[in-house]
Parts: structure tokens; C-alpha cells; sequence
């Protein structure tokens, strides 16, 4: 009889592991891990345009003729929101860009404006 742990021990913490995804044990955290989206991926997707919460966009077939259907061409996967939209909203990663380039036009219109006005910052 060997005691040798498994090999996975000591590459990772298994403790740690269970943890991070609420597992009992390291199988079902790994199918957790498998199936959680990942975070840097994540930065980069489309997002609700309801919620801004969710990149789970359902996209739905459009020949089904499903009873009371709502003609989208996607549902939010979000358990709180499942909005109903043609157009998803653009990823955080486009957002904050976006942002970064509002408030940087922003702050040179100010800047110019406090020239022309004569107020000191
Ligand atoms: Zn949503």
C-alpha cells in the first residue's frame, strides 16, 4: 500500500481550491471551475444591456414557434434579469475605454474653458 498523496496535491492547494468554488471535494470543484466563466475572458463580453451584471447571453433560434415567445434575438441568462433584447450592450473592457476617453475630453474642455474664463485651478 502506497501512501503517496495524489499528484494534484502538490501542485495545489486543495483546500484552497474547495474553497474558492464552495466544494466539498476536488472533483466537484473542478467541474465548478470548468463551468464558472472566466474573469479575464469575462472583461471582454458583451454584456446585458438590462442588468450590465450578466455575459450570459442566450442567443434564441428564430424559427421555433414557441407559445407566448417574445421576438428577440437574445434572453439574459442572469437568474435575477432574463430581459428579452436584440442588441447586447457593449463588454467593461469597451466601457471603460469609452470612459477614459469621456473624461479625458472632458478635463482638456475644462482646462480650456478655465483659460478662456481667466480661473485659476
Ligand atoms: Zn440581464
Amino acid at each position: 500500500m502506497s501512501l503517496k498523496r495524489p499528484l494534484y496535491e502538490s501542485i495545489i492547494d486543495v483546500d484552497e481550491f474547495k474553497a474558492a468554488y464552495d466544494a466539498d471535494d476536488p472533483v466537484q470543484a473542478l467541474e465548478r471551475a470548468e463551468r464558472a466563466v472566466s474573469t479575464t475572458e469575462r472583461e471582454y463580453m458583451p454584456l446585458c444591456p438590462v442588468c450590465y451584471n450578466s455575459v450570459s447571453l442566450i442567443p434564441k433560434p428564430g424559427h421555433r414557434n414557441i407559445p407566448n415567445k417574445i421576438d428577440t434575438r437574445y434572453r439574459c441568462g442572469h437568474s435575477q434579469c432574463g430581459a428579452h433584447f436584440n442588441e447586447p450592450a457593449k463588454s467593461i473592457a469597451e466601457l471603460r475605454e469609452e470612459a477614459r476617453e469621456e473624461l479625458s475630453t472632458a478635463a482638456r474642455h475644462a482646462a480650456r474653458l478655465a483659460r478662456v474664463v481667466g480661473v485659476d485651478r
